[in-house]
């Protein structure tokens, strides 16, 4: 019996850069493994899900670390960061900063979808009040709001939690965040949800605790 092998469907896109951008060179890689009729989705969270041979999910994950895409898991996992264009220059919109919060979380599983946005002025072109996690540069320091959503009737903006933090303190906060939802939420619940259920002021001893 000819038995159809899996496909795993990635996310993908360009890294964080100045905006969410794809060259020449990485949309011709991606091309080389897709099929004529096969068809990319875009997603609003600049990533586009691809489907491949699950026997080539790792060699897939190698050709296109080779021309600077990076590759993340679809469903129950922390999403690669959403990011505004740092139409003012990385180290004034604290790019390094928003690479290595990807770094640290991008990609871990929770119980839901959580997606962060990073956006490196007040302007907020990253949109980080409108999603789960949502961290703005504002002056030298990181404002860092939890709790918002864009979809729904009950779409509302997030919840200031801290500000003005230093880079390893957000690391720190926001990863931990993340632990006590993987930890405690329940199955498919929702990050806002959680939030709402444990309450703001939980959250905050559980994160000093
Ligand atoms: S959030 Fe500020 S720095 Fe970032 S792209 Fe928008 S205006 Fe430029």
């Amino acid at each position: 019996m000819n038995q159809k092998e899996k496909m795993v469907k990635l996310a993908v896109n360009g890294g964080i850069s100045f905006g969410a951008k794809l060259n020449a060179k990485q949309l011709a890689v991606i091309s080389e493994y897709m099929n004529d009729d096969d068809e990319l989705e875009f997603t609003t969270f600049q990533q586009l899900y691809i489907e491949v041979l699950e026997s080539k999910v790792e060699l897939v994950k190698e050709k296109f670390k080779e021309v600077g895409l990076s590759c993340y898991p679809v469903g129950n996992f922390v999403k690669s960061l959403r990011t505004c264009n740092f139409c003012k220059g990385a180290e004034e919109e604290g790019m390094p900063v928003a690479i290595e919060l990807n770094k640290r979380i991008a990609g871990k599983p929770v119980p839901f979808t959580v997606r962060p946005a990073y956006t490196g002025c007040p302007i907020g072109c990253g949109e980080p009040l409108v999603n789960d996690i949502g961290v703005m540069k504002v002056r030298n320091g990181y404002d860092l709001y939890i709790g918002g959503k864009a979809k729904g009737m009950d779409a509302q903006t997030g919840t200031l939690l801290m500000e003005q933090l230093i880079p390893e303190q957000l690391y720190e906060v926001v990863e931990k965040i993340i632990d006590i939802y993987a930890e405690h939420g329940k199955k498919r619940e929702p990050f806002l949800k959680f939030i709402n259920r444990i309450g703001l002021d939980n959250l905050k001893n559980q994160i000093a605790g």
